[in-house]
């Protein structure tokens, strides 16, 4: 069973998997989906960790603040400001969760259906 502490992002922010960063800062590191459900679709994981974004509420509400500023930030940087974008936060089993490291989803570069499935 995979250790809620040694998910695939834990080792993408210790280095133990490379990845190429689209965007980083002080807070995140933003890389793209292995699994690509749109021509974008990037992953931002705040360096501080949590499991999911339901913990956020126990959480400094500043680096909650700073980890949507970020997910913000790298959005703009991939050129989606004008042609608009989702950012999606699954969050439990419910939710499609898979990985138990808190990321959000930056989906753009096409026109995206509402509702999800
Ligand atoms: P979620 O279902 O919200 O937990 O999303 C997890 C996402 O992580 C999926 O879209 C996967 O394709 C993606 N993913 C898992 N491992 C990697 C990896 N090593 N590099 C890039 N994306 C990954």
């Amino acid at each position: 069973m995979q250790n809620s502490f040694d998910t695939v992002f834990d080792k993408i922010i210790s280095g133990d998997i490379q990845v190429d960063p689209v965007f980083e800062n002080d807070d995140v590191l933003a890389f793209n989906d292995m699994n690509p459900q749109a021509p974008v679709h990037v992953l931002v994981i705040p360096k501080k960790r949590s499991s999911r974004f339901s913990e956020l509420s126990t959480k400094p509400v500043e680096d909650t603040g700073r980890f949507f500023a970020a997910v913000s930030a790298a959005a703009s940087s991939l050129g989606l400001d004008g042609p608009g974008y989702r950012m999606v936060v699954n969050n439990g089993s419910d939710g499609g969760q898979e990985v138990e490291y808190l990321h959000a989803h930056i989906l753009g570069g096409r026109r995206l259906n509402w509702p999800p499935g």
